[in-house]
């Protein structure tokens, strides 16, 4: 037997870990934040109020109210057993990090107490210097600094030893450049509401002070046995199979997306709920995905940003709670080539402070003019900065996925089903008296919420689909931080709410109100009418018809990234001070790194496999091939062996294709070793784009043939996890 067998044994012999005493969510959950209501439990009235007057508009607390909140923040922490704690932020990089500090200070000779101030909680100075900040911080003044984001509550993270309470920051450098994806992510929020606020305004709706985006990421993932993972430098390294070939059953059938969820992944699944309940996550649902041992969970959406920080949270404890039941949580875009890759759907819309949510079609005809010139806006968006959208969710994982079977191509599109379409198409065609509230009601508008719910057709290829209330945005990566894509999207909205605003403000001084409106949206439809798609999002037939009209389509992380740093790009951002200019050169800069360092890694990694697994499992077998073959002559030879001269020649061509495979996996191998060398002194730029057109397909090549050869070579001699046993042994 050899280490891969051994590993499969031991497998079919997991426990399944017990099952503890169930507690009601209601009881426990929040349990470990310190959240409003429970700082409200533990602040004066006056510090409470001061708290809340800061959150909702925006005047600063004193440091005296700080201090009173830091205290109160480490009594309570320390009372539930937090002996650390941390600015807990996210670098441009997309992890989270963290730089731990004890509470203790030295109160008198070796004693010491507990202390925390408003100071250190509203600002720390991690030793953050080797973060990538593309430039935008020299190494002399290294400094970066985190600043408290009072509005997501402060939460302890528990492990088997300790505790440590985690205060959500921002990264910020020296001068006040964003060094983090939530800073960005909150100044969207502010310019959408800003311009939300003043579009409301215009239809009536003058007693809304803020507005702001919700967001409810469903997070896809999948879970191997932790052994298989360990044996595997691909996905330990590179979060992804690099080669593997595939297994003859796999998601044909759609058996595990119909069937039961099995039990150690449930007990997985409950365990996940209960650390996410703890930290206020609202984990919603929970279920099988359609490849063999993918899975999906997602919350109830949430305000941007806290749903952001419980993304980033969530993904945390979902590879966790995965190592507690001897499983890996692989959260990468594609991490099994030939099936489905994760992705994670964005919905997102838009809510006022009273909770209305922008794009609910409302009862009256005045509620569903103002929808429709929202939902227009985000038509606008959307086709004035489709490259933008697509920016966003760029990065060498989910180059794999977009354009795949299973998710919307780089194309960016919207849909908006058959009765939102019809609508639109009457707007557009437009009527040249003046328009009254019958005209409205007449549009059918007024009776959208009645169908509207549950006639939404469920168009699940289009990567910008409208779904009764929201849009879900379906080109987002499993592993990404949701904060880039939520940033652009309020920042491209925030525009077409103002943009619309002025057009209907101008017509409505020669025209009445409802006339104006309508007069500028039917304009802004036809405008747009391109970027909307109805059909087939994965098929041949929508990449020649997008391109036909004219719309991107790009596949390459590197060039679809060139749309952050276009001129007309960084005046919109600088507009509506989401990035400055600096903040978006920073940013290319720092993506395109990664992905140049990323495939590094892979193109190292393939070449291990192959030169130190994958080529001496072939020599054995290869060995044992010729000795048998040799044998078989001797004994043809010396003792007569009857033999068909066929038979033999079968053998012997058998050996010649194994050597042939072998062959071709090293030379392979060597050329792309040659590349890499070739290409080291390169400019980013161009090495990136060398990277995806000619090293990706080097790649492809080795491993055709490496796949090859595990078809062949004997189950004895192979010591890689085979797809079969990492997707269905469970
Ligand atoms: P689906 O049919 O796409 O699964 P669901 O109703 O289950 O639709 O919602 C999917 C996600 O969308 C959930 O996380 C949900 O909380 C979120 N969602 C629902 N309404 C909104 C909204 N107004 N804004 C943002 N996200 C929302
Ligand atoms: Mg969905």
């Amino acid at each position: 037997m050899n280490i891969r067998q051994e590993i499969l044994k031991t497998i079919e012999t997991r426990p399944l870990a017990d099952v503890k005493k169930f507690r009601k969510v209601s009881s426990y959950f929040g349990d470990n934040t310190f959240s409003v209501p429970t700082m409200k439990k533990h602040i004066s009235k006056k510090t409470f109020d001061a708290f809340m007057a800061w959150m909702e508009e925006g005047r600063q607390i004193t440091l005296a109210q700080a201090n009173e909140i830091a205290e109160a923040m480490k009594t309570w922490a320390v009372d539930r057993g937090a002996t650390y704690y941390t600015h807990w932020f996210q670098p441009m990089t997309g992890m989270t990090a963290e730089k731990h500090d004890s509470f203790i200070s030295f109160a008198g000779i070796g004693r010491v107490i507990e202390t925390f101030s408003g100071s250190k909680l509203i600002k720390g100075e991690p030793d953050a210097s080797s973060f990538p900040s593309g430039g935008i911080r020299t190494t002399f003044e290294a400094r970066g600094y985190t600043a408290w984001d009072p509005t997501s509550p402060a939460f302890i993270i528990e492990s088997k030893l300790g505790k440590t309470l985690c205060i959500p920051t921002i990264f910020v450098s020296y001068h006040g450049y964003a060094l983090d994806k939530k800073l960005p992510h909150l100044r969207s929020i502010e310019a959408l509401s800003k311009s939300a606020v003043a579009f409301l305004k215009l239809f009536g709706n003058k007693n809304v002070k803020k507005v702001f985006s919700t967001c409810g990421p469903e997070q896809e993932y999948f879970l191997i046995d932790k052994n298989f993972y360990r044996m595997r430098q691909d996905l330990l390294l590179t979060g992804r199979t690099l080669v593997g070939a595939s297994s003859p059953k796999d998601q044909q059938m759609e058996d595990q997306y119909f069937g039961s969820i099995k039990e150690r992944v449930v007990n997985y699944m409950y365990e996940v709920g209960e650390e996410a309940y703890k930290l206020g996550i609202p984990l919603m649902t929970r279920h099988n995905e359609v490849a063999p041992h993918q899975y999906e969970f997602a919350p109830i959406f949430e305000e941007s940003n806290l749903a952001a920080d419980h993304n980033q949270l969530l993904m945390e404890i979902m590879k966790k709670v995965a190592l507690r039941h001897d499983m890996v949580c692989l959260l990468h875009e594609k991490p099994f080539a030939g099936i489905n890759g994760s992705g994670k759907h964005l919905n997102w819309s838009m809510s006022d402070d009273k909770c209305n949510n922008l794009l609910n079609p409302g009862k009256t005809p005045e509620d569903n003019l103002q929808f429709l010139a929202v939902l227009v806006a985000v038509l606008r968006a959307v086709n004035q900065y489709g490259d933008l959208l697509r920016a966003s969710v760029a990065s060498a994982g989910n180059e794999h996925r977009l354009g795949a079977n299973e998710a919307p191509p780089a194309i960016i599109s919207v849909f908006l089903g058959e009765q939102l379409t019809a609508i639109l198409d009457t707007i557009e065609k437009g009527k040249k008296t003046k328009i009254s509230r019958e005209d409205i009601m007449n549009l059918g508008v007024a009776r959208l919420p009645v169908v509207n719910k549950d006639m939404t057709d469920r168009n699940r290829t289009s990567p910008f689909a409208f779904t009764g209330n929201k849009f879900e945005f379906r080109a987002v990566g499993s592993s990404q931080n949701i904060s880039t894509a939520i940033t652009v999207i309020n920042t491209i909205v925030a525009d077409s709410l103002d943009d619309i605003r002025q057009k209907i403000e101008e017509a409505k001084t020669s025209k009445d109100f409802n006339t104006a409106v309508l007069l500028v949206l039917a304009d802004v439809i036809r405008q747009t009418r391109k970027i909307r798609f109805e059909g087939n999002n994965y098929s041949e037939e929508w990449k020649k018809e997008a391109a036909k009209r004219g719309l991107p389509n790009e596949p390459s992380t590197s060039e679809a990234l060139k749309a952050l740093v276009k001129e007309e790009h960084i005046k919109l951002f600088e507009k509506y001070k989401v990035f400055s200019r600096e903040e978006l050169k920073a940013r290319y800069k720092i993506w395109l790194e990664m992905y140049i360092k990323l495939l590094e890694i892979e193109a190292m990694t393939l070449s291990e496999m192959v030169n130190a697994s994958i080529v001496p499992n072939a020599f054995d077998y290869q060995g044992l091939l010729a000795q048998n073959l040799q044998q078989i002559v001797n004994l043809k030879n010396s003792a007569g062996l009857k033999l068909l001269d066929e038979s033999l020649e079968d053998q012997k061509v058998h050996l010649s294709e194994v050597t042939e495979m072998i062959f071709y996996v090293r030379k392979n191998t060597r050329a792309m070793m040659q590349f890499l060398e070739e290409t080291r002194d390169l400019e980013e730029d161009e090495k990136a784009r060398r990277y995806f057109v000619d090293l990706k397909p080097i790649m492809e090549h080795i491993r055709k043939h490496a796949d090859l050869l595990e078809g062949v070579i004997s189950d004895e001699h192979w010591d890689l996890p085979k797809y079969r046993e990492m997707l269905f042994v469970k």
